[in-house]
Parts: C-alpha cells; structure tokens; sequence
C-alpha cells in the first residue's frame, strides 16, 4: 500500500526521536565513564575518544535520517545497526577501565541499549541481539586476558557472563512479549480505524444514493451559514434549494419499489454530476434532496437549478420503459448571513409547494423578505404520459 507523506514524515520524525534517545543513554554511559576516570580508573583521553565515537554515530544516523537514505535500507529504523555500533564505543570504555568492578557497572549501562530494540524487535531478532551483546563481552573478556590481565579477575568473570546472558535472556523474552502486544494493538487499532470509518459513512451517508444523509445536509447547511455570515462583507451569497421528484409514489406503485429506489438512485447521481465542484446535494429524506449553491446570486442559482431540472428530464432509467420521463420540482431561496437556516429552509420549502401549486417541473426561486407571488420560470410541462 502507498503510505503517506504524512505518514512517511511522522515515521521519520519518531525515527529521529528514538535516536537522540539512543544518545540520551549514551551520554549516561559516558558520565559512567567520566566518573570512573575522576576516581583514576581511566585515562582521560579514553572519555574523549569514547565521546566522539558517539557524537560521530550520532551524525551518521541524523544525517541518514534527515536525507532520507534510511528509507532503501531494509531496516529503516536501523534499530539493529544502532544497537550493535554503540556497543562498540562502549566496549572500547571497558577495555580501557583499569578496575573489573567498574565493567560490570558500564556493562548494565550499554545493555539500555538493548530496551531500545525491545521496542521494535520479535523475540527471535531480539535473542540474536542479545546473542551479539554475550558474545561481544566474551570477545572484551578473552582480549583482555591476552592483552591486559591485569585489569581481569578471571575467576570472577564466569558468574559475571553468566549473569549478563540470563539478564539479556530475560531482557529478550519479555521484550517479545511487549513487542507481541504492541503488534496485537496495532492490528486492533487497524480494525478500529475502519469500524470508525464505516460508521462516519453510516452516520453521514445515505445507504441508496451514497449521497450525505439529511444530517450531514444540515450540518453542511450550517458550517455553509456561518462561513457566509463571517464572509459577509464581501458579499458571497449561498443559495439553498429543495429538489423534490414529481408524482413518485405512481413510480413505486406502477414499476414497483426496486425500480424506484433504481430511479431515485440514478437522479441523485444526476443532480451530483450536474453540480458545480464546491456545490452541495444530499438526500433530505425520501424523495427530495437539498442543494447548497456557493455564490450564487438570485439569477445564477435559478439557472443552477433549472440546469438540474433539465437534466433529470433527460435521463433515461432503464428500469423503467423507454419513454418514462421523470421530473422534479424545485424550490429555491437564498440564505441571508443573520437568519437560523430554519427559516432559509422553511423559505425553500414554501418555493416547492408554490413549484408543486403551478403543476410540477418546475423551478420556483422566493427571495428572502418577498411578500406576494415568488419569481419562477414557466416551463413546458412534460408529458404525463405514464404518469
Ligand atoms: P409529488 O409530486 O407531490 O411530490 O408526488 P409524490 O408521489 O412524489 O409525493 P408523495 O409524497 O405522495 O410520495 C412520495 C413517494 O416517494 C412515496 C414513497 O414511497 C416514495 N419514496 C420515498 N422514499 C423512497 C425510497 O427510498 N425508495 C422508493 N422506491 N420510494 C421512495
Ligand atoms: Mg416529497
Ligand atoms: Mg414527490
């Protein structure tokens, strides 16, 4: 699946984050190491070189991050890689530590490194990163005992492997467990994503005509209001209007009532085609719909509507015989900034009984505050043959 830039840009951004963590925790192993030092079990330069063992990691992850490399790597958290490399600084800090006692403490330090992994990897690849951290110390030990056996006491350092590995054994399992429960929740926030989503469209859409229900009508209807009362000024007028099917009930009982959810599905996916982008229809219950057209003077809106009244004349429905025409009647007002959107809508409805009043297909256009006959446009009646 193509993921996001959002997505690849948030990923990347918890990439960076979990990093500097990782630095966070070596800082806390260097002030190990400092400390060490200051009690003279360390040369000073050792700090330095362990320091920028760690600030050139740093740059290299930042750097691979921020260009965006890390995304062709197989890994791109490169949590393994960063596990592995800083354990090389540290390892370098022990060797250098005059004092066995003093490892073990640096050694409980660089295993925070293995939390980090815990985060992200399965018990197997945790085990093998575990397997690396043992074998690694081994290595420091055996090293030691040829190069500086001074600064070993072998005897101690059996029970002190031993208990590095039980501690990363454990360290493993119980972070595959973790890991295993955070998979289990992604997969259930997954589902819950698309539970969510299907009851937005349950709650918003309506199931024949895949048009916005008579509630998210209105909740456009109003965000439409207020838009166009703090536009005032500038004078951007919005048109409302109900579009009502003619004589239908004879459709559902002559054809049947399949043919006439067909029917009604077919003039819903007309009037939307017929729209200007920005515009709005939704079903506003059985066979009417509600229009919302933005900016539109008296004049544009009444052509709107008549556009879509023309349309629907001329659509052909198959579930129906070949010369059925259907026709709607509409009634349209425009919204003026102050008023509640109950009266913009009484006002449509008052036009589609007057367009119902002058014998159906028709467009009425009542302006606010008009008093006697609203304006409409006569229209040829269609046939009423099947009617
Ligand atoms: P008018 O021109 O006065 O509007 O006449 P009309 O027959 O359209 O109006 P009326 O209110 O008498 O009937 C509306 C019909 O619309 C009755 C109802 O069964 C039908 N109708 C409403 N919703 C649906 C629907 O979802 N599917 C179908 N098939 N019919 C519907
Ligand atoms: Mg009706
Ligand atoms: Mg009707």
């Amino acid at each position: 699946m193509e993921k996001s830039v959002e997505s690849v840009s948030g990923a990347q951004s918890l990439r960076l984050q979990r990093t500097l963590w990782g630095f966070l925790a070596q800082l806390c192993l260097l002030l190990t190491l400092a400390s060490a030092t200051l009690a003279g079990f360390m040369e000073p330069v050792r700090v330095v070189h362990v320091a920028l063992m760690y600030l050139t990691l740093l740059a290299a992850y930042v750097l691979l991050i921020r260009s965006g490399v890390n995304l062709y790597l197989h890994d791109p958290s490169m949590t393994g890689a960063q596990v592995m490399l800083s354990l090389l600084p540290a390892l370098y800090g022990m060797y250098h530590l005059q004092d066995p006692q003093l490892r073990v403490a640096v050694v409980l330090m660089a295993t925070v490194g293995m939390l980090f992994a815990a985060l992200a990897y399965d018990t197997r690849r945790l085990l093998w990163l575990g397997g690396y951290h043992v074998a690694a110390y081994v290595f420091l030990i055996g090293t030691l005992a040829f190069w500086a056996p001074e600064r070993l006491n072998i005897r101690a350092e059996a029970p002190v492997i031993l208990t590095y590995a039980l501690v990363i054994t454990m360290l493993c399992l119980l972070g595959g467990f973790i890991a295993g429960l955070r998979h289990t929740l992604r997969q259930r926030n997954a589902r819950l994503e698309i539970a969510l989503a299907e009851l937005r469209d349950l709650a918003t859409l309506d199931p024949l005509t895949r048009l916005p229900n008579r509630r998210a009508a209105l909740e456009q209807l109003n965000s439409q209001s207020e838009k166009a009362h703090s536009q005032r000024a500038e004078g951007t007028p919005v048109a409302v209007g109900l579009v009502d099917v003619d004589l239908f009930k004879q459709v559902n009982d002559t054809y049947g009532h399949q043919a006439g959810d067909m029917a009604l599905c077919r003039v819903g996916d007309a009037l939307r085609a017929s729209l200007r982008q920005g515009d709005f229809v939704g079903r506003f219950g059985g066979e009417e719909f509600l229009l919302i057209l933005n900016n539109s003077g008296p004049e544009a809106a009444h052509q709107a509507a008549e556009r879509l009244r023309e349309t629907v004349l001329d659509l052909q429905l198959p579930e129906l015989p070949d010369d059925y025409r259907l026709t709607i009647s509409v009634g349209i007002t425009l919204h003026i900034a102050d008023e509640p959107v109950e009266s913009t809508l009484f006002r449509a409805d008052q036009a589609l009984y007057e367009a119902k009043n002058r014998g159906r297909n028709t467009t009425v256009l009542l302006p606010p505050g008009a008093s006697g006959t609203p304006t409409s446009t006569p229209t040829p009646h269609c046939e009423k043959s099947g009617h």
